[in-house]
């Protein structure tokens, strides 16, 4: 693992209930305590890991007081690109912040793929996240066809370029103080049991740095970037291994406090 702080992120995509939203949480809360991570943290010291919980909006208020004594932080599975106004049914940056909430992932190929999200939406949610303050988790992959095609890195580097040129100097900053991240998740990996090997992932991580590098060096070199694509116990350790991979975003294996808590530990050690 890199020096860099990993990152693991659990996506809960649309699944829950209002309690077993509360009793998921309470668990990983519970299980995470091993790692000594809260009292690192109370202490002011930086914990070896951060861990986010992104469950369905309405649950992000209540979960963020439910956890608001612990280490773990939360993070939205979407935002909305516009501040306010008459478009319904999305959510606002800004109320994300005003509910405790502190990350959001955009981009993820769920949106991309069954609700439109073009290359230039996201990069549309990625400002709006940045100018209310929160670290967005850019998510970049490839499908299944443009992996045989051999465009991994074409379409990779695309999903981040248009992200990229979207930012002014003063938003390169403010990704940088703000933490934001980038997720690798091949869409053929991604809730499939498929995975990509730690050195096919390394691979394209060292890709993703490097792109990011030409635009902004510090940037490139302080940025998490994610593994996300059927992430579980019996993989993440190797993947966590790879030098440019720090931590992951995790779907199905989020579900389960035990095998969530342990593949943060595996993150964290
Ligand atoms: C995801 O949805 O971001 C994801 C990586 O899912 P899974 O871990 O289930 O493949």
């Amino acid at each position: 693992m890199a020096t860099r702080r990993p990152i693991v992120a659990g996506n809960w995509k649309l699944h829950g209930s209002r309690q077993t939203s509360r009793a998921l949480a309470v668990a990983v809360a519970e299980g995470l305590a091993g790692i000594d991570l809260g009292p690192a943290r109370l202490r002011g010291e930086n914990p070896p890991l951060e861990v986010l919980l992104c469950p369905p909006f309405v649950y992000l208020a209540e979960l963020a007081e439910l956890v608001a004594a612990s280490h773990l932080r939360l993070g939205a599975q979407d935002v909305a690109v516009e501040e306010a106004g008459a478009f319904t049914g999305e959510v606002a940056a800004a109320m994300l912040r005003d509910v405790g909430c502190r990350y959001v992932i955009t981009g993820h190929s769920e949106r991309r793929a069954l609700f439109g999200d073009t290359d230039e939406r996201v990069a549309g949610k990625v400002l709006a996240a940045l100018r209310a303050g929160l670290s967005p988790i850019l998510c970049v992959g490839e499908t299944r066809a443009e992996r045989d095609a051999g465009d991994t890195l074409t379409v990779v580097r695309r999903q981040l370029q248009v992200v990229l040129e979207a930012l002014d100097s003063g938003q390169v900053s403010a990704a940088e103080r703000q933490m934001m991240s980038v997720a690798y998740e091949p869409v053929w990996a991604i809730g499939t049991g498929l995975t990509a090997t730690p050195a096919d992932a390394q691979a394209v991580h060292a890709d993703i740095r490097a792109t990011v590098g030409r635009r902004d060096a510090t940037m490139a070199s302080a940025l998490r970037v994610l593994y996300g694509g059927s992430v579980k116990v019996s993989n993440a350790k190797d993947l966590f291994a790879m030098q440019d991979i720090d931590g992951g975003l995790i779907g199905g294996a989020a579900l389960l406090a035990g095998e969530f808590v342990s593949i943060c530990k595996a993150a964290a050690s």
